[in-house]
């Protein structure tokens, strides 16, 4: 009896000096791990021009239709992506969201892209609709964000030249 007492006690005087586990959220905020899945980012080249070509293919992958694209036509006076056509419209449902990366394994130009912000909240059920404005990263610094006016006959190929993956 003494000794399951001593032990007892002695575990609760070791914990007292053991280091906090408890992570003052939202303060501070854990680092994720590398391969985390969390809320979408809709990628730029580093001269600004967008990635995303309005291809759908992202929402063809798609298991819980959440994505919704609607492509329109480049010019070079109002040019948003490289190639003939860009997403004037897309839009992720967060709620039918369940993170299995596949709009992001079948987009030919890593144009989407699930990032490592895990705080998604929503009061209205509306509210969970991210559409293109917010999904969409800034433009690199110094870089005119889109649309731009870009030379004729220069940005015609959609999808670029890339590396084999490594992963
Ligand atoms: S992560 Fe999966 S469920 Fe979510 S939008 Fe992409 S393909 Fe759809
Ligand atoms: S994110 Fe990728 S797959 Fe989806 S429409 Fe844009 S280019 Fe196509």
């Amino acid at each position: 009896m003494l000794r399951e007492l001593t032990r007892g006690l002695g575990t609760t005087l070791k914990s007292m000096f053991e280091r906090p586990v408890t992570v003052q959220y939202p303060e501070e905020k854990r680092p994720v791990r590398p391969r985390f899945r969390g809320r979408h980012v809709l990628k730029r080249y580093d001269n600004g021009l967008e990635k995303c070509i309005g291809c759908a293919l992202c929402a063809a992958a798609c298991p819980a239709d959440a994505i919704f694209v609607e492509a329109s036509e480049n010019t070079d006076e109002k040019r948003f992506s490289p190639g003939e056509r860009y997403a004037s419209t897309y839009e992720i449902n967060m709620l039918r969201c369940i993170y299995c990366g596949y709009c992001e394994d079948a987009c030919p130009t890593e144009a989407i892209v699930l990032g490592d912000n895990y705080e998604l909240s929503f009061t209205d059920r509306r509210d969970a609709i991210y559409d293109k404005n917010m999904l969409l990263e800034p433009a690199p610094a110094g870089m005119q964000t889109t649309p731009q006016k870009t030379p004729s006959g220069v940005f015609t190929r959609s999808v670029p030249d890339m590396k084999d993956p490594q992963d």
